[in-house]
């Protein structure tokens, strides 16, 4: 086995880390660390320590590490069949089987679902989806995305453009000019501190409003969003905001495009979040919980009525020109059966709708308080605590201080991985959902004792 010295040093000089200080981490003046091994809601490094990943990765080790079964399926499906395509009308028995699963799971309403790798490729799927659909329909001005400010939808060019985080645009020439951003439902960081959450649903769609006007309905094809906004801060929406917006892209023929790639398959203690906020999605981005992550597969769930423009354009043009080499891949496919077998049999929804109040609850009693915690929040088994200079004025600390990221390091000292949040000083969490009452407890902890040698 290699050193951990000789691993350190071919990382520094091979390896290019996605989302990753580049010059920072070739001189060694980065974090750097070495993952091993996982078992339930902990990972190992290389040098010994066992941490409690209160992250699941990226919001997507949804069933927690180590699961035999997934293991199991994927060895299986390699030894039987490791490929074939899925290029005119090929299959296998493990994509056609977890079609069926996710469709038996979908929101009502939708059709067929498509099969790609992660969530930044079946994004941009269902953007071409959208342009083709209204291609068919004979509106080819109709093709301005909206989506909102401090959104993620990925970090592609079209995808990376939907997203509303700056640091994803800098330096990139990004945003592409057919999208266009609108205000993020952020309560907290409403404009008027006045304002009520039903003021603020209404500002928003006043917002909506007045941006489909001045670009002109006819130009707008669709808009996005997460129904809980995930890296720009985990931030709920206010109330009545979905049904509100939905009200409107109704009246203006706007495609609805949920992004349910942090959502999808129960992290907020529901199958998806479009049922419960009241969304009602033409299409559905899915990846991370389809497969928690054993292998990369992601879905784009079409509903019914893209579905009717797509099929007609094939009658008029021919085969669908839009498929990767690794579309629904049969390894990634045999690994999403079995984590959503796993899903049900453990009673993860459940789970997380349960244990995931109970980490919001403790968290707002251990640290709400706080007099630079501006506000506990959360929904299902997503939980942020923002932090701010003055809680009164709401006022953010300055950035270059890096408190968020500060707090987090703290939490890893004490053997608890949480996320800084790219914008803000928000730490984020977002555990596996088989997290017990008694992990939660050693978050919290971790949380307020971490909180306290930073911040007092
Ligand atoms: N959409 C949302 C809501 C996400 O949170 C992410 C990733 O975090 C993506 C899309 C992009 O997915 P991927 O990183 O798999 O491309």
């Amino acid at each position: 086995m290699l050193t951990n010295d000789e691993l350190a040093k071919w990382d520094r000089e091979s390896f290019f880390h996605p989302s990753t200080n580049l010059g920072q981490f070739a001189r060694g003046e980065g974090p750097q660390r070495i993952i091993q091994g996982g078992d339930g809601v902990f990972i190992t490094d290389r040098d010994g320590n066992r941490l409690l990943d209160g992250f699941a990765g990226l919001y997507c080790v949804n069933v927690g590490y180590g699961r035999p079964e997934i293991a199991e399926a994927i060895a299986d499906q390699a030894q039987e069949l490791a490929y074939y395509h899925a290029y005119a009308g090929h299959g296998s028995e493990a994509n056609i089987t977890l079609a069926k699963m996710v469709m038996d799971r979908a929101p009502k309403g939708m059709a067929r679902v498509y099969f790609g790798l992660g969530g930044s490729d079946a994004n941009e799927t269902n953007i071409k989806l959208v342009w083709y659909y209204n291609n068919i329909l004979g509106r080819p001005e109709k093709k301005k995305i909206i989506s909102r400010w401090r959104g993620y939808h990925g970090s592609g060019l079209m995808t990376g453009s939907l997203t509303g985080l700056e640091l994803f645009h800098k330096k990139f020439d990004l945003p592409l000019s057919q999208v266009i951003h609108t205000e993020a439902p952020y309560y907290y960081r409403r404009p008027d501190p006045a304002m009520s959450e039903a003021d603020f649903t209404a500002h928003c769609v006043a917002r909506l409003e007045a941006l489909i006007a001045a670009e002109g309905a006819d130009t707008i094809a669709a808009f996005i969003g997460e129904p809980v906004l995930g890296t720009g801060g985990i931030v709920p929406p206010p109330a009545g905001y979905w049904p509100a917006i939905q009200a409107v892209l109704d009246r203006h023929d706007i495609l609805m495009i949920a992004d349910e790639v942090v959502t999808g398959f129960g992290r907020l203690g529901a199958m998806f979040g479009s049922d419960p906020y009241g969304i009602r999605p033409d299409l559905i981005t899915c990846a991370k919980g389809l497969t928690s992550a054993y292998a990369p597969l992601s879905a784009s769930i079409v509903g019914q009525r893209v579905w009717d423009g797509l099929m007609r354009g094939t009658d008029e043009n021919g085969v669908f020109g839009h498929g990767w080499t690794y579309s629904a891949h049969p390894i990634g496919a045999a690994a999403g059966i079995a984590n959503l077998k796993l899903i049900d049999d453990l009673g993860l929804v459940k789970n997380a709708a349960e244990v995931g109040a109970y980490l919001n609850r403790a968290m707002q009693d251990a640290v709400g308080d706080h007099p630079n915690v501006g506000e506990v929040r959360g929904a299902g088994m997503l939980c942020a605590v923002e932090l701010v200079a003055d809680r009164d004025s709401r006022r953010f600390f300055d950035a270059a201080e890096g408190r968020g990221a500060k707090v987090v390091a703290a939490m890893l000292g004490r053997g608890v991985i949480a996320r800084a949040m790219p914008q803000g000083d928000i730490i984020g969490l977002a555990p596996p959902l088989c997290l017990t009452r008694a992990e939660a407890d050693q978050i919290v902890a971790a949380t307020r004792d971490a909180i306290a040698e930073v911040l007092g």
